[in-house]
């Protein structure tokens, strides 16, 4: 019998199961870059579209687990040598976790998790997990690749559409009862004719090109890989070898790629000085990309017209974070990749990866991070250890 920890965030404060807005969600089978949505082979523990990412929703694992015989414990408590999390851990063979709220594992706690086996980010991104210490322990890091690449990559041109145009300032005239239209305008831009730059083109910083394409904007990109030239031609993309030479070049900067240790703190104050006047920056990758305190300067100064994302750190964000109040922001807590629609497919990823790991077959490729002590499949393409 296996000891499953899995960190799930708060239920709704008023309660579970919520009241849906809908009845259901479209089934997704294929993703865009031909990668076969979570297949698991048994029942799913849920009905496509309900909460499933909270405590309450357990990601629909509950029914699967406990017939096995497995011991299940769900938790939101993750923080600090009290927390349920901490206790449980050096009993736990597998932990799972979501990126939007996420159970830290780092050096100190991995030494503490004698029996851990396996570590499943439900979601995408696993830098809440110190990859090299997991290389060194011999466990597994997975991920649901490709889960919810498409709802971020939904945010993110929402994140674009909504700083360009002034959306959120021109809807809190609206509600408190007012017509500024003067006020609302002073700030609004078409994207049209703007240049638009990712950093990082994999399944979201793709996704996100290929949406905004019809917008009539200049796409440009940085990626390690340089995408092939028929993409680039359909697209109309404009390639550039690192980071500061797009930055320099576009109006819009969006960020798409994982945060590893040298990617951390990749927009300081000399990275925000090269950006042109009236620039606006969109990151739903991770908030430690940021020097927390450079995005504040950027903002207050005018160079940076606006900063939009869900990505924070530490998550939750502590209630004094100055991103929450900082001028022309247009932050929400971790959500992008956490709609019910994406919920569905990284709690079936979630079972698919169980099944292999319980059923002694391999975990896909696309799915793995680190196994063997090395980074491994999505983790060798795209993650680097220093
Ligand atoms: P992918 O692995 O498909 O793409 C990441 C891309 O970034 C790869 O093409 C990779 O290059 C590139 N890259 C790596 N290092 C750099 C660098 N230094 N400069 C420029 N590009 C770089 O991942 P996804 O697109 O699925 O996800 C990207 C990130 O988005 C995740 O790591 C995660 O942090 C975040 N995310 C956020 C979510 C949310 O809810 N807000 C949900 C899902 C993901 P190559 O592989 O060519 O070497």
């Amino acid at each position: 019998m296996a000891k499953i920890l899995c960190v799930l965030y708060p239920d709704p404060q008023a309660g579970y199961p919520p009241t849906y807005a809908r009845d259901g969600i479209p089934t997704i089978v294929r993703y865009a870059n031909g990668q076969s949505a979570p297949m698991p082979s048994g029942p799913l523990g849920f009905k496509p579209g309900e909460l499933v990412g909270c405590v309450s929703g357990a990601l629909g694992l509950r029914a699967y687990l406990e017939k096995l015989g497995h011991e299940l414990i769900v938790t939101s408590d993750k923080e600090g040598p009290d927390s349920t999390f901490e206790q449980h851990l050096p009993e736990a063979e597998v932990v799972i976790s979501q990126p939007f709220w996420p159970a830290y594992l780092t050096a100190e706690r991995i030494a503490k998790a004698r029996r851990l086996k396996l570590a499943i980010t439900a979601g995408i991104g696993s830098d809440h997990v110190d990859l090299e210490a997991a290389a060194r322990a011999h466990f597994t890091v997975a991920e649901v690749t490709g889960s919810n690449s498409v709802s971020v990559a939904e945010h993110a041109v929402m994140l674009i559409l909504a700083l360009v145009r002034n959306y959120l300032p021109a809807h809190g005239i609206a509600a408190c009862g007012v017509w500024n239209i003067a006020d609302c305008v002073a700030r609004s831009y078409d994207v049209e004719g703007m240049h638009f730059g990712t950093i990082g083109a994999g399944r979201i910083g793709m996704a996100v090109l290929r949406r905004l394409a019809p917008f009539g904007l200049h796409l440009h990109y940085t990626d390690p890989h340089r995408l092939s030239a028929q993409i680039e031609k359909e697209l109309n993309l404009t390639f550039h070898s690192d980071a500061e030479s797009l930055v320099r070049s576009v109006d819009i900067i969006d960020l798409h790629m994982p945060l590893y240790p040298s990617t951390e703190h990749f927009f300081d104050d000399a990275m925000f000085a090269k950006m042109k006047r009236g620039a606006y920056l969109v990151n739903t990758a991770r908030g430690k990309l940021i020097e927390r305190d450079a995005v504040v300067r950027a903002l207050t100064s005018g160079h940076l017209a606006g900063y939009a994302g869900d990505v924070w750190f530490p998550q939750p964000a502590p209630a004094d974070h100055p991103w929450r109040t900082m001028p022309f922001n247009g932050m929400t807590p971790h959500i992008s990749g956490s709609t019910l629609s994406a919920q569905a497919r990284y709690a079936a990823g979630t079972l698919e990866i169980l099944e292999s790991y319980f059923g002694g077959t391999p975990i896909r490729e696309e799915y793995l991070i680190i196994d063997g002590g090395r980074l491994a499949g999505t983790g060798a393409e795209s993650y680097k250890l220093t």
